[in-house]
């Protein structure tokens, strides 16, 4: 079910101008603070009425300005996931989910009790009160509440923003499953690059208030315009292969094999890789004698100057339609002396620990 934004809206100076309809799947509404991310989704929520425009899941319309269709916010049917859980605290965590499901229409479909403790791993806290979880579960029991309700759509505001990185990386791989096994599109808030590319089928980028990219996270992350110079990264998909006894975890990519950290994840996984263009170091001639492992040939796309001493070059790797596409962002003055130009062979190296665990996510098999 695509979910079709086009709405303008005015708060004092600040201005929301959007149009765009996002594809199927897990949306992430990527931009800094003060963009507009929490005014869009109140807006959608129905908390917020528009000055014009329309919302829409697939041919669920939730307010068409044109035709002044409003639904109140309570006729909506969204599961919502907020930055803390905002659990009742005096019910259990067997009541709190209930509590969700409550608000399910009675001919709803939705997800089974049985399917949503199984799915979010909180069947051993069934009988905790709030207080009593930590961080991470409360966030689990939210989740569950939210598809209790048998929604038609999830609306998460930077559900994990309140979270350090140890619980980040506990609920990222819900959200993972909730995107790769529930039914229903998810509207998903973050200013987190790691997030984006973990999570998002698409990314809609806002700044000021207005789009300034679409598509897939490789596409948004990849862009300078969208990310500033300093934030380009690139996505790269990559299948677990085998652990090895030093501690390592190799995976295998469309141009050739990579060494990690040892992953959790067994042989045989698809993961997303993010890699920040800055993380990246490139050699024509293959490099020998070096520390780092993971070395990656590829074909110079193109060189793009931006701001300062910096220049972005983008490299594909492997070939035909399985290439992807590799950013490194290094110096003009090493651009130059190394002669790059587009169509030449070049090595790209990446030290292992350049990747923290928020980076290394599920994958998706149809990832663009
Ligand atoms: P984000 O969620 O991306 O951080 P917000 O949607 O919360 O951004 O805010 C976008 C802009 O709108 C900000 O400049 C903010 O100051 C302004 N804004 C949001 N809500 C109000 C309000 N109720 N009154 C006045 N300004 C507001
Ligand atoms: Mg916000």
């Amino acid at each position: 079910m695509s979910l079709h934004l086009h709405l303008r809206h005015r708060i004092g100076e600040f201005a929301l101008d959007v149009d765009v309809t996002a594809p199927p799947g897990l949306t992430v509404l990527f931009g800094p603070s003060g963009s507009g991310k929490t005014t869009l989704v109140n807006a959608v929520a129905g908390l917020l009425r528009p000055d014009e425009g329309r919302i829409a899941a697939g041919d669920w319309v939730l307010m068409d300005s044109a035709t002044r269709i409003w639904l109140p916010p309570h006729r909506r049917r969204l599961g919502y996931v907020f930055q803390e859980g905002r659990l009742f605290p005096h019910l259990s965590v067997r009541q709190n989910l209930l509590y969700g499901r409550w608000f399910a229409p009675r001919t709803a479909r939705g997800e089974s009790l049985s399917r949503v403790i199984e799915m979010l791993g909180i069947g051993p806290l069934l009988d905790r009160r709030p207080g009593a979880l930590s961080g991470g579960e409360k966030q689990r029991v939210a989740i569950g509440r939210a598809l209790l309700a048998a929604p038609r759509l999830i609306l998460a505001d930077e559900p994990l923003a309140a979270l350090d990185e140890a619980r980040k990386a506990e609920i990222l791989p819900y959200f993972e499953r909730l995107r790769d096994e529930v039914a229903v599109p998810i509207l998903y808030v973050s200013h987190s690059s790691a997030e984006v590319a973990r999570l998002a089928t698409s990314v809609i980028a806002l700044r000021n208030g207005r789009v300034v990219a679409m598509g897939t996270p490789a596409q948004v992350l990849g862009d300078s315009a969208a990310m500033g110079a300093r934030g380009v990264a690139s996505v790269l998909r990559a299948r677990v292969v085998a652990h090895h006894p030093d501690g390592l975890s190799e995976l295998d990519t469309v141009a050739g094999r990579l060494w990690l950290p040892r992953l959790p994840q067994p042989p045989g996984t698809p993961l997303r890789l993010r890699i920040g263009a800055s993380e990246v170091i490139l050699s024509r001639a293959r490099p020998t004698g070096l520390s780092a492992l993971n070395i990656l040939p590829g074909q110079v796309l193109d060189l793009h100057d931006g701001e300062g001493p910096g220049v972005l070059v983008t490299l594909s790797l492997g070939d035909g339609s399985f290439a992807e596409r590799l950013a490194a962002r290094i110096t003009r003055r090493s651009a130059e002396a190394m002669g790059l130009a587009p169509g030449q062979t070049c090595h790209a190296i990446i030290k292992s620990v350049a990747l923290a665990p928020l980076d290394i996510g599920a994958g998706v098999p149809d990832l663009g």
